[in-house]
């Protein structure tokens, strides 16, 4: 198929299925690679569409898309997702019954479903019984940076997955993940064995998600600062993330004594009682829910308004993947992250306890960086996903109360030409070292004391080079490999300094602020519209009748389009944001009758 014809149709079921216009920037580049047999690795942030990716190239292709997914809880709801827009998809996993797992079966042989999501486990125990059996169209990999060892999140089933390659040599494989540093990535299509994969890193920035850090809040402070997030959004709500059950359980105990309407949600509880604080928190009779890692996963809720950490993250990955559960409608939303000494002693004990301490400690020691940095937040973070980022974003705590800063770009080209001229083989200590002209033994023996910069930094204490390096790591200039060493490597944004063609500037103060007070922020929010608050409550009834979740019958930016265009018949509400043609059919008439009785009201 040519691409202009793949996207002809592609379009046409975009609309059918699923009810949206457009696709989202890299969507179609990556469905027209699948479409013509090409691997392809997607690295886009939650929430940017990543289902899309697979979903639509299963619609276009014969046959059934495999879909491997480590979180069960997840598949259900994918599958349920898809079910609802009229797809034919089915789940396998170990919480399925024998006979169930034979219905599936069968009725994968039949060639009735286009999506088969499994477990890693369940697809390495199947696959060769497949070959010759099911159709395959392709595969999907989500979640796929468990597949590195120097991902954060490594689960050594899923290097079994090269397998696929040796048992479907021609069908197109597609790896999903929302968190991975680049040499993550890199691993992915190598353990995957991946051809000449189409390589799209979707951009991880999120403007309207303002960043602050609190350093040392103490209990009261952490209270207050809840406090003050929900009086700035009260018809919203949040997330507390604690590193443990009992400081979530600890947590909302804390919020509903002072009379807010607060829920908890951790692995421990039943799955009936996480069920329950899902629902409140979905259907916004609770406004905050405290939580352990365990909750977010899957959870499309656009109008969560802030996103506090209670304390400080294993690693950035994980951070950034929380703190984007805010604001995916694109409104002004927080991210407050506390911290204090002890977190950092808990973690230590976690990395050290993980079987992968020395990459643990690594990520952490980013982590411990990026609270303590004079560097704009998003820039470090940006630059952590090997994002070029080069201006300050305005919209975080060092931004809005910025450390007195200097032209630092002589530092920094002194710096980057140190590691160019040693070939890229030193560390940020080594670094420091040599620039101050410290002729260790190791240095001499490596003929470092002999580069043009050894010693070029002799003016500047070895403890501030330190810290320069370290902020310049947050700008972007330097990659760390972990892979090599932890040797710095400089990034294309490096080279642009030592060429003059940009400038950095550095700071002396290394700790941050120790008040940081968000600015204060009007509510962008529009007051809460009649027809939208009656949809609403439209949609709580139909889900409670059907027994499903309310989102999966029309998500809240759905509802927002549909109260703006008031539309008065079928084929006007076919044209809402987000409506299918099932979805049409099947809601539709009720959603009408509802909006025409407030028209004449
Ligand atoms: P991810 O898996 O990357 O976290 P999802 O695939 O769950 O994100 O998509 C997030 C949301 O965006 C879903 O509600 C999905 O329906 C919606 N979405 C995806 N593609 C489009 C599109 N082209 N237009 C409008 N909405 C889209
Ligand atoms: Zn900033």
């Amino acid at each position: 198929m040519s691409d202009s014809l793949i996207s002809r149709q592609a379009h046409a079921l975009l609309r059918k299925f699923y009810g949206y216009d457009s696709f989202r920037p890299g969507q179609l580049e990556i469905i027209e690679a699948l479409a013509s047999g090409r691997d392809a690795v997607v690295l886009m942030p939650t929430g940017g569409g990543k289902s899309m990716c697979y979903q639509m190239p299963a619609l276009l292709a014969e046959g059934c898309a495999v879909v491997v997914s480590p979180l069960i809880a997840l598949m259900d709801d994918q599958v349920a997702a898809l079910r609802a827009n009229g797809i034919p998809a089915a789940a396998l996993h170990s919480n399925l019954s024998d006979a169930e797992s034979r219905t599936i079966l069968a009725k994968l042989a039949e060639g009735c479903v286009k999506l088969l999501y499994v477990s890693p486990e369940r697809l390495l125990l199947d696959i060769e019984r497949w070959r010759g059996v099911v159709d395959i169209s392709l595969f999907a990999i989500d979640e796929a940076h468990c597949i590195s060892q120097w991902g954060h999140d490594f689960r050594p089933v899923y290097t079994e997955l090269s397998r696929i390659k040796d048992v479907f040599p021609d069908k197109p494989v597609i790896a999903l993940t929302a968190t991975a540093d680049r040499l993550t990535r890199d691993d992915i299509a190598a353990q995957l064995r991946l051809r000449n994969p189409l390589k799209f890193t979707g951009s991880f920035d999120r403007p309207n998600i303002s960043l602050t850090v609190m350093p040392n809040p103490g209990k009261a402070g952490r209270i207050r600062a809840i406090e003050r997030l929900i009086d700035r959004y009260p018809d919203d709500s949040g997330v507390v993330y604690c590193l443990s059950r009992t400081a979530a359980e600890k947590m909302t105990a804390e919020l509903v004594a002072r009379g807010l309407r607060a829920v908890c949600y951790h692995a421990g509880m039943s799955a009936e009682a996480r069920a329950r604080s899902q629902r409140a928190f979905l259907d916004g009779d609770a406004t905050v829910v405290c939580a352990t890692v365990a909750f977010g996963m899957g959870i499309d809720k656009s109008n969560i308004r802030w996103v506090v950490h209670n304390n400080l993250s294993p690693n950035i990955e994980a951070y950034y993947q929380e703190v984007g559960r805010a604001g995916r409608d694109g409104l002004p939303a927080e991210a407050v992250m506390f911290y204090s000494l002890s977190d950092l002693h808990t973690l230590r004990a976690f990395a050290d306890e993980s079987g992968r301490q020395l990459v643990n400690r690594e990520k952490l020691d980013r982590m411990l960086r990026y609270v303590q940095s004079p560097v704009c937040r998003r820039r470090t973070l940006l630059s952590y996903f090997s994002e070029i980022y080069d201006h300050d974003c305005g919209n975080c705590d060092i931004c809005n109360n910025p450390p007195r800063r200097f032209d630092g770009t002589v530092e920094a080209q002194k710096a980057l030409s140190a590691v160019i001229r040693c070939g890229e083989r030193v560390g940020a200590y080594t670094l420091a070292d040599i620039l101050v002209g410290y002729a260790r033994g190791d240095i001499r023996a490596a003929g470092f004391d002999r580069i043009k910069t050894f010693g070029a930094g002799r003016d500047i204490p070895l403890k501030k080079w330190n810290e320069y390096i370290s902020q310049m790591i947050q700008y972007g200039l330097f990659e760390i490999a972990y892979d090599e060493a932890n040797h710095l490597k400089v990034t294309s944004y490096g080279r642009e300094v030592v060429a003059g063609r940009a400038s950095i500037q550095l700071s002396d103060v290394t700790q941050t602020p120790t008040k940081a007070a968000p600015k204060k922020t009007k509510s962008a929010l529009p007051p809460s519209e009649n027809l939208l608050t009656r949809l609403k409550k439209l949609r709580r009834e139909i889900a409670a009748k059907e027994g499903f979740p309310p989102y999966l019958i029309f998500s809240d930016a759905t509802l927002a389009d549909m109260s703006a265009r008031r539309p008065r018949t079928l084929t006007q509400f076919a044209d809402v944001f987000g409506v299918g043609e099932k979805k049409c059919a099947r809601f539709g008439p009720q959603f009408l009758e509802e909006i025409n009785k407030f028209l004449r009201e």
